[in-house]
């Protein structure tokens, strides 16, 4: 039986690898739907290649672009940003990678795990402010959800070694970013170029910029609640610059098991997909011989707060993590726009949940107010 698969940001940097992974992997998959915010020159290219009989632009401006590009093209073209929710619908899809980026993918997901597709999730912005919901309606419409997430793809596979209630606790592992070891001055004033300058990693803008400030860690905590179902005092992190062991479990006999593998992202994207089968695929294999020595540490609270909010947050639940994700996702557009420091994204986020009250258990209506709210409130700081 043929797997088809719609994959939502397919030009961005999950997206593209996500598509390199499926040619690799040949009969039995099948691209089905593809969809890209502005770059529709290199969705007309990745149309002429898959061929998917469905594409969105979710950049309602940029529609008209791609029919120009693709005069002969006989497939159903859509836009705007509701065209997401679209394509994670369609019958004629089993698996919907989602990799676009932020919140945008919010209702798409929920669209998907409300039609009971398989989701293999790297888009972890929805997990993080709609865990609870996303979770509830995938487990009533037998929706199954896979983490791309290295880390979670990494504690999804030891988790394999046990049962639930023998967890102990779950390692996320951090690289570090570029500031790893830079003084709190340095950081605070670093420039565009040295946070998107990632050591082990090759990824998006706004991703990258999370893992400088380690946002990307604390979104992860909470990511890794929802996924698996844990306290967040089941939850450590460490920092281990070669990015090599992508997490681990342990359990409640004192076993640890890690997953292990390159820095490389196709590797998790081809497990979501293929899971529960492995197969050969186009990542490099480990080499641990040449690489020596694999070390770990804790990671500085104080100097990355954000990592310390993480873990507030996270243990807050409710609104909090809905205020903490938008106010992020507003400020690293304003320090990539150049309008802010470094240092001050995650001051912003503290202020934000300073003037935020929280409220326990939120609906989708309320969850969508405390998001605008957040980045209407990183708008009017910045000025
Ligand atoms: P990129 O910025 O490289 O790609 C983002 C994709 O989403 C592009 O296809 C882009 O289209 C599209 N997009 C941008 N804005 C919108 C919007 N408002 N609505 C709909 N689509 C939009 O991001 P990454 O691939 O790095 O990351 C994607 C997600 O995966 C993020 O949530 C990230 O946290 C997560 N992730 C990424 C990892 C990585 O290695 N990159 C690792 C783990 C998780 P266009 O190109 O046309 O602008
Ligand atoms: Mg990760």
């Amino acid at each position: 039986m043929v797997r088809r698969i719609a994959i939502l940001g397919s030009t961005g940097s999950i997206g593209t690898s996500a598509l390199r992974v499926i040619e690799a992997l040949g009969e039995g998959f099948k691209v089905v739907a593809l969809s890209a915010h502005s770059n529709v020159e290199l969705l007309a290219e990745q149309v002429g290649r898959f061929g998917p009989g469905f594409v969105a632009v979710t950049n309602a401006e940029k529609v008209g672009e791609l029919g120009e590009l693709l005069p002969d093209y006989r497939g159903r073209i859509i836009g705007g940003p509701e065209s997401l929710v679209e394509l994670a619908e369609l019958d004629e899809v089993d698996i919907v990678i989602t990799a676009v980026v932020g919140a945008a993918g919010l209702g798409a997901v929920l669209a998907a795990a409300g039609r009971g597709k398989r989701l293999a999730i790297a888009n972890k912005e929805p997990l993080v402010i709609a865990g609870k919901l996303l979770t509830e309606t995938a487990k009533a419409n037998n929706a199954t959800i896979l983490p791309i997430d290295s880390e979670h793809s990494a504690v999804f596979q030891a988790m394999q070694a046990g049962s639930r209630d023998e967890v102990s606790k779950i390692i996320l592992t951090a690289s570090g970013g570029p500031f790893r070891t830079a003084g709190a001055e340095e950081m605070h004033n670093a420039t565009i170029a040295e946070a998107l300058s990632h050591p082990t990693w090759n990824m998006g803008p706004k991703i990258t910029v999370d893992s400088a400030t380690m946002m990307n860690k604390a979104l992860e905590i909470i990511e890794a609640v929802w996924l698996f179902g844990v306290s967040v005092d089941k939850i450590d992190v460490l920092v281990h610059p070669e990015s090599v062991v992508h997490s681990m479990v342990e359990f409640v006999d004192g076993s640890v098991v890690a997953q292990l593998g390159t820095p490389d992202m196709c590797l998790p994207i081809q497990y979501a997909i293929t899971y529960p089968e492995r197969v050969e695929g186009i990542s490099s294999h480990l080499q641990l011989d040449q690489l020596g020595s694999l070390t770990f540490g804790k990671p500085d609270m104080e100097r990355f707060r954000a990592l310390k909010l993480g873990f507030e947050v996270a243990r807050l639940g409710g609104s909090a993590p809905v205020v903490f994700n938008a106010a992020n996702e507003a400020a690293v557009a304003q320090f990539l726009a150049g309008r802010i420091k470094f240092g001050q994204i995650v001051e912003l986020i503290a202020d934000c949940l300073d003037r935020h009250t929280v409220r326990p258990s939120v609906s989708l209506e309320e969850l969508l107010d405390a998001d605008a709210w957040a980045r209407e409130e990183v708008g009017r700081r910045v000025g």
